[in-house]
């Protein structure tokens, strides 16, 4: 996705609410209230945070570690690959120094970091736009500032995608179903006609689980809690340099790299 500048941002963010206001309503009530929330409900066995985050060391990275991560998330999403840039659907990809964080170029960069291409995912923002906008409720951001999605609700409007500065949101404008290799009965799949995107593996958390590409990683992504002084991540944020992306931007993202 190109980028754009924070005046063009903020239009597109206030331009859907219009959206909001002509009947976007009626989708709201296509799922019975409660219905996705209670598939989400804490159980006993759940991880919990305030605020979930994501590290991401660039020490310990390399490329066979986030292609396996990719391949991972992937496959345990029925994420489909279409084999078309311009039609593909991802949760997690690499991305250049330039397009990951175009706003440092003009800031001293060790070389070794331009050179490197970065793991880049929905940074399940604490001022999401892609939320403000939607006119059905389909995204939302829960206590624990995980970024939803619910398909079921999408009427494929994509003003999501257009809100979100980061490409984080694919749309299926086919049947995804046709293009899952080899399917994961964990997860559901998607149709024609909506947005997806990474949800920090919610139904993982919701079972004890950590992400499966914070299991895929070796430990170069760290995930936890934001919000409690003591957790790893916060120790990393403590003692670590650390850069978000497009922060000037103020969505104020989850995922942070330890550069
Ligand atoms: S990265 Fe994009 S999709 Fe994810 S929460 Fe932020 S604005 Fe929304
Ligand atoms: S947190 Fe889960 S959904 Fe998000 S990129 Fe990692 S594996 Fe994929």
């Amino acid at each position: 996705m190109r980028d754009i500048n924070r005046r063009e941002f903020l239009k597109i963010a206030g331009a859907a609410s219009i959206v909001g206001l002509l009947g976007g309503w009626e989708a709201v009530e296509l799922l019975a209230p409660g219905e996705l929330e209670a598939k989400y409900l804490a159980k006993p066995e759940a991880l919990t945070a305030r605020r979930w985050a994501m590290v991401v060391d660039m020490k310990k990275m390399d490329e066979a570690i986030a292609k396996r991560c990719i391949e991972v998330c992937h496959y345990v999403h029925n994420v489909p690959d279409i084999g078309d840039p311009k039609r593909e659907i991802k949760w997690i990809w690499l991305e250049s120094f330039e397009h990951a964080f175009p706003h440092r170029n003009h800031e001293h960069v060790a070389e070794r970091l331009k050179e490197k291409r970065f793991l880049v995912f929905c940074n399940h923002c604490n001022n999401p736009p892609c939320v403000r906008v939607c006119p059905t409720k389909a995204t939302w951001k829960r206590d624990d500032g995980i970024v939803m999605m619910d398909q079921h609700r999408c009427i494929g409007c994509r003003y999501c995608m257009a809100a979100c500065p980061f490409g984080a949101r694919s749309f299926n404008w086919g049947d995804p179903r046709l293009f899952i290799k080899k399917g994961y009965p964990g997860y559901p799949t998607r149709e024609k006609g909506v947005v997806e995107k990474c949800n920090f593996c919610a139904e993982r958390l919701a079972k004890g689980l950590m992400p499966s590409c914070v299991e895929a990683s070796k430990g170069a992504l760290v995930f936890g809690d934001l919000a409690e002084t003591t957790s790893e991540v916060r120790g990393i944020l403590k003692s670590h340099y650390t850069i978000r992306r497009k922060l000037s931007l103020g969505t104020e993202p989850s995922v942070f790299y330890m550069v």
